[in-house]
């Protein structure tokens, strides 16, 4: 008994109980696929290696499918509900990416490029890079490190399907709903975690798992995507760099088909920092109204070097 409260009031006083408000946006930036209506059709290429990202990343892609969030784990492993229902807002498809580097994952124009592949220790798990030209994205890659994955502490269920779910909701124009690591975690994959599986990690409590897009994502999405453009940047259907269809406007300027690389040096500049201060959005700009955008997650105890 004694063991026990001793217990109890160690976890009351490690236990993080800062309880901050629920984000009440996790918009990035208002940035967004343009479509003439909706739901807008993306495909999202896969250029992946292993069995074990085709399971994260295929559960992802149906998971920002759904409509409605799944209840979170409240018993251990706590992996929670999947989220069910149909989109209104997005319709995405997936395929197998042939004859793509996956060590580049070059953009493909009005589309989605999923890639892994050991880009190093240079301390990110992953990246998300979108093309944009004014707020709509055109194109948008993301980079899973094999270099992290490959190591025990993140060759697991929980790290591959956070990782995956959050860089391509990145892809979508959506932001992290929370950036701090040692709190209890959100429900989302969209909220940093050192424990995505939730649970304890000693005797910190994190809560539910953060493997799943939530409610308050596909909200979100609602809000980000409910007034409709005149142009639509997502081809969908299209082979690779069928370009940018317009309707009644000019040509645009054709879009960049070089990859974000793998380094702050060809990011950009950091334009934003996370709750422990290191840069996770970079920004280098190509042109009047064009610009490339890297979210990136870091690893525990890494940043940039
Ligand atoms: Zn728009
Ligand atoms: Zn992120």
């Amino acid at each position: 008994m004694v063991r026990k409260l001793l217990r109890a009031a160690l976890i009351a006083s490690v236990a993080i109980t800062v309880s901050t408000p629920a984000t009440a946006s996790n918009s990035w930036g208002g940035y967004h696929w343009a479509r003439i209506t909706n739901p807008v059709s993306l495909m999202v290429n896969k250029a992946l290696t292993k069995p074990v990202w085709d399971t994260a990343v295929g559960a992802a892609v149906s998971d920002w499918n759904s409509s409605t969030g799944g209840s979170p784990g409240v018993t251990p492993p706590l992996l929670g509900s999947i989220p069910t229902g149909t989109s209104s807002i997005l319709s995405l498809s997936q395929r197998i990416a042939s004859g793509v580097s996956t060590k580049q994952c070059s953009p493909i124009a009005g589309q989605i490029l999923v890639c892994n592949d050991s880009y190093g220790q240079r301390g990110w798990l992953g990246i998300a890079s979108i093309w944009l030209s004014g707020l709509h994205i055109t194109q948008g890659t993301t980079k899973l490190n094999d270099s992290y994955f490959n190591l025990k502490q993140y060759n697991t269920l929980e790290w591959r399907a956070m990782v995956a779910c959050q860089e391509i909701g990145h892809d979508f124009g959506l932001d992290h709903q929370d950036t701090t690591f040692d709190n209890v975690n959100k429900g989302t994959c969209m909220d940093y975690t050192n424990a995505p599986g939730g649970g304890y990690i000693g005797i910190v409590n994190y809560g539910p798992s953060n493997v799943y897009p939530n409610q308050h994502d596909f909200d979100e999405l609602v809000t980000i995507y409910t007034h409709l453009d005149t142009t639509t940047t997502a081809a969908s259907f299209a082979s690779t760099n069928f370009g940018v269809r317009l309707v009644g406007k000019a040509a645009p300027a054709p879009l960049s088909t070089q990859s974000s690389g793998d380094s702050p040096a060809e990011w950009g500049r950091a334009i934003r920092f996370d709750a422990q201060g290191r840069p996770d959005v970079y920004e280098k700009v190509l042109g009047p109204g064009q610009k490339v955008l890297t979210h990136v997650f870091w690893a525990i105890g890494e940043g940039p070097r």
